[in-house]
C-alpha cells in the first residue's frame, strides 16, 4: 500500500498511505487514527451515547465487523444482529454466519441470529422466486432486512441499530440518487436518522466517511477474519458501476468522493439544500404488525406476507 513511506506518527514503515489526508501510517499507529475518525463522526452526528446499548447489523464482511470491532474498541455497548439470509450458493449464508460467531467468540461479544426461514417459512432466495413481480431478490432482501433490524433493536430497547456503510456506498447511492433525482431517498440519506415514531429504531453509520480502502485496511491490520466472496446476488448491481466512476475521479482527485459526500451533509445539515419527502411527515401503524407505514393500512413487509396492494402474497407464517 506505501511501500517507500514512513510513519508519520512514529517513523516505522507506513502501512496505508491516505492521499486525501496526505497521511501515511504505520499498522500500529493505523487502528488508533481510525478510531477516532470514526468516534468524531459518532459524535458529530450524535448517533449514540457512550453508555448506550446499540445494535450492530453484522453480515459477516469486512465493513460490518471493523465496525463492530471498532465500537467495542471505543468503549460502546455494541450487540450484534446477524440475519441468515438462507442465501446457499458457494454456501454464502452459512460462511458468513461461521464468519460472525468467530468474530464475536473471539472477543467475547454478544450477538443474536435471526434466521429468516426459520422465522418466516422462506429463505430470501425463495421470497425472490415466489413474487414474481419482484424479479431481484435484493429488493425483497432489502425489504425483509430492515423490518427484522426495526423490530429487534426496538423489542430489545436499543438506543441505536447501526450498519457498516462506508463513504464508498454513501457516495455511490448519493451519486444514483442525484442521477435520478430521486428527492425521497436524497431527504432520507443522512449519516444518522433519528426515530420519528416509538417504534421506529434510531439508525446511524458510523463508517460513513471513511473509505472503503480505509475499512479494509483496518480489517488487515486488525486481523479480523471477514468472508470476502460478496453476496452472489449483488454480481451487476448499479451501485457498482458508480463506485468504479467515482474511483476514477478519486485517481485524478484525491478527496473527490469524499467531498461530493460530505458537502451534501453539509448543505443540507446548514440548510441551503432541502428535499420534502412527500408524505414523510405522517406516518400510520401498520394494521398487522404495527410498525411505522407511511401509507395507512399494511407496511411493505406485511403486505409482502399477507397482500394488501393487489399483488400476489407469500402466505400467513408470521
Ligand atoms: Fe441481500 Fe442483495 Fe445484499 Fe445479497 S446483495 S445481501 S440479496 S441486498
Amino acid at each position: 500500500m506505501a511501500s517507500r513511506m514512513r510513519c508519520r506518527k512514529c517513523g516505522q514503515p507506513a502501512a496505508i498511505n491516505m492521499r486525501r489526508h496526505r497521511l501515511a501510517l504505520c499498522g500500529n499507529c493505523y487502528p488508533d487514527w481510525f478510531r477516532a475518525q470514526v468516534q468524531r463522526t459518532i459524535r458529530h452526528y450524535q448517533m449514540c451515547g457512550q453508555d448506550d446499548r446499540i445494535l450492530v447489523a453484522v453480515s459477516g464482511g469486512k465493513d460490518s465487523l471493523t465496525l463492530w470491532d471498532v465500537l467495542l474498541h471505543l468503549g460502546y455497548k455494541a450487540e450484534g444482529l446477524y440475519i441468515q439470509l438462507g442465501i446457499l450458493d458457494n454456501d454464502y449464508s452459512i460462511e458468513s454466519e461461521k464468519h460472525v460467531a468467530a468474530f464475536a467468540g473471539a472477543r467475547g461479544a454478544s450477538f443474536q441470529v435471526v434466521n429468516v426461514k426459520e422465522t418466516y417459512g422462506l429463505s430470501i432466495p425463495e421470497m425472490a422466486r415466489h413474487r414474481r413481480r419482484m424479479a431481484k431478490a435484493c429488493s425483497v432482501c432489502g425489504l425483509v432486512k430492515r423490518h427484522i433490524m426495526n423490530r429487534v433493536a426496538c423489542e430489545g430497547g436499543y438506543a441505536a441499530i447501526t450498519t457498516g456503510h462506508n463513504l464508498d456506498d454513501e457516495a455511490a447511492v448519493l451519486m444514483q440518487n442525484t442521477l435520478h433525482w430521486e428527492p425521497g431517498y436524497l431527504a432520507r440519506q443522512l449519516p444518522a436518522l433519528p426515530s420519528a415514531h416509538p417504534r421506529l429504531a434510531r439508525k446511524a453509520k458510523p463508517l460513513c466517511m471513511m473509505y472503503e480502502r480505509e475499512c479494509a485496511a483496518y480489517a488487515l491490520v486488525q486481523g479480523i477474519d471477514y468472508i470476502y466472496d460478496e453476496c452472489p446476488f449483488a454480481v451487476g448491481a448499479k451501485t457498482i458501476l458508480y463506485k468504479e466512476l467515482l474511483n476514477r475521479l478519486e485517481r485524478e482527485s484525491p478527496g473527490a468522493k469524499a467531498q461530493f459526500y460530505a458537502q451534501f451533509i453539509r448543505a443540507k445539515e446548514s440548510g441551503s439544500l432541502c428535499f420534502v419527502e412527500p408524505g414523510a411527515l405522517l406516518l400510520h401503524d401498520c394494521e398487522t404488525c404495527g410498525q411505522p407505514t407511511t401509507a395507512p393500512g399494511r407496511c411493505a413487509f406485511c403486505r409482502l406476507w399477507h397482500g394488501g396492494d393487489g399483488s400476489e402474497s407469500l402466505g400467513e407464517k408470521e
